[in-house]
């Protein structure tokens, strides 16, 4: 018997914002002291009263609109009652009936069947929760000091009611890779519109899946289980991967799929069951007296949308239709927004100078140096974060001209590059001060050449035997004596010249 998946995610986002939902605090839940960035209304005093945070609820219509979702004309926020150490309300402000904006759709390119359209069912707004960190008793543990023998827990506050988006898809998709697929460019929608900086790692962003499998043949959905805890793009396809397989072997043994929480363990590779899934109504859910309802009139809506960025599907499409550019080079300049303007910025710097057969050469040949030499240099260095990256596309763009122009070897500009990088001077500046000025002069390559020739009689030697290599030898030795200046096809030549006279 075949079992058919589906499949749908809740997917929430921690938005950028600089100040927490309901209050004043400050919106950074990570790296700082536990507990700094709290006050009596996010932590749950009683006779305090919150006020809602605008930036965020516009951030969340910008996402719906940016998925073609319908804005709701009239919404609001509901407590959901339940208890937890890390709420401290006992309560969550979040929506229940009436959720922001909702209805949308995302294209995704699948991995097995091409373009998918995936719709999204809602996407509401509501707070986080604090954080606990749970320790257990280990033999000569250091760490904060505990009762002797106890396991027990902290909680951290920063995050209680830090600004979260929930995202809800309906059940669509129909493998790991395409959820996979899915919730990467919603990181990129989320990160294009700055709603979310989404770094999975950091908890910015955290994707629940619910899945189920069906008899081929039939259309009944099956039970469903939801699986959280996961933190990686990875685990997010391991762990559906893992949950079909489950769920199709009990069936077929005659067995049967309970509702259910699961968790999912990264390192065994498998999901294990944490709790049956509560009924909404266990929530209590009701409409939060201490906030008025939203509403929002068409003008609102349009405001937001004429300041959505171009996203980016539009990126790419734009991007193949103005550069000749591979699909791998298109997807490495949009994955990263900034990548991809320091291109932009580029292309606008070389511009103006030039013809457009021209042009096109050095398109190419910026388009090679970033995307092999600039982000290899900079290793996952985010390109454009404040102080760290200190390239200008002007600076860049004339590295490209001295390429292009001869002034300079490529193994002088890549060493030019790395100045710039480590630096920031200017590409003429470190040029003239490190004599990478790419050098023509016959006489000054052919002094260094007969240096190199006296030096290294045994490649010497293996040439006049006819072996290749050594010639390639020879020219990376002479382009060494010349700190890389030398043009490497007069180079060749002058040396070869020189070995036929030997
Ligand atoms: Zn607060």
């Amino acid at each position: 018997m075949n079992y058919l998946p589906t499949i749908g995610l809740e997917i929430h986002a921690e938005l950028k914002t600089k100040s927490k939902m309901f209050c004043a605090s400050p919106n950074i839940s990570l790296e700082q002291e536990p507990n700094v960035h709290v006050c009596p209304v996010c932590m749950g005093h009683p006779g305090t009263l919150p006020v809602a945070n605008a930036v965020a609820i516009q951030k969340v219509l910008s996402v719906g609109l940016a998925l073609g979702c319908a804005v709701a004309p009239y919404s609001k926020f509901d407590r959901k009652s339940y208890f937890y150490p890390d709420l401290p309300k006992g309560y969550q402000i979040s929506q229940y009936d009436m959720p922001l904006t909702s209805k949308g759709i995302l294209e995704i390119q699948t991995p097995e069947h091409g373009a998918k359209k995936i719709r999204i069912t809602r996407i509401h707004l509501e707070e986080d929760t604090g954080k606990l960190i749970h320790l257990f008793k280990t033999e000569g543990s250091s760490g904060p000091e505990r009762p002797e023998g106890a396991n027990y827990s902290l909680v951290d506050f920063n995050r209680a009611g830090v600004p979260l988006m929930e995202l809800v898809t309906e059940p669509d998709i129909t493998s790991g890779p395409e959820a996979r697929v899915f919730a990467q460019e919603l990181q990129l929608i989320l990160r294009y519109l700055d709603a979310s900086d989404a770094d999975m790692e950091k908890g910015q962003m955290r994707i629940e899946a619910n899945v189920s499998v069906r008899p081929e043949g039939t259309e009944t959905l099956g039970t469903k289980v939801e699986v959280k805890n996961l933190n990686s793009f990875r685990s997010v396809e391991r762990a559906i991967a893992y949950e079909i397989a489950r769920q199709s072997t009990l069936l077929q043994a005659g067995g049967k799929v309970i509702q259910e929480t699961r968790g999912w363990n990264d390192s065994k590779g498998e999901t294990f069951s944490q709790r049956e899934k509560e009924e909404a109504f266990e929530y209590r859910y009701f409409p939060e007296p201490d906030l008025l309802p939203m509403e929002f009139s068409g003008t609102d809506i349009e405001q937001i949308r004429a300041r959505l960025p171009e996203l980016p599907q539009q990126r790419r499409e734009r991007l193949f239709r103005e550069y000749e550019l591979t699909t791998k080079e298109v997807e490495v300049l949009v994955s990263n927004k900034h990548v991809g303007e320091f291109f932009e910025d580029t292309v606008s710097e070389l511009g103006p100078r030039l013809q457009e057969s021209q042009l096109k050469k050095l398109i190419r040949l910026s388009v090679n140096y970033l995307c092999s030499d600039l982000l290899g240099l900079l290793a996952g260095t985010p390109i454009k974060e404040e102080g760290k990256f200190k390239v200008s596309p002007e600076n860049f763009a004339e590295l490209m001209v001295l390429i292009h122009e001869q002034k300079i070897s490529s193994p002088a500009a890549k060493a030019t590059l790395r100045e710039m990088v480590a630096t920031g001077a200017d590409p003429d500046h470190i040029i003239e001060e490190k004599g990478y000025a790419q050098l023509f002069d016959e006489s000054t390559i052919e002094e260094a050449a007969r240096r190199v020739i006296t030096e290294h009689p045994q490649a010497v030697e293996d040439f006049k035997k006819g072996k290749g290599a050594s010639l390639q030898f020879l020219v990376g030795k002479l382009m060494g004596a010349t700190k890389g200046a030398a043009n490497p096809e007069l180079a060749r030549e002058i040396l070869l010249k020189l070995l036929s006279e030997e």
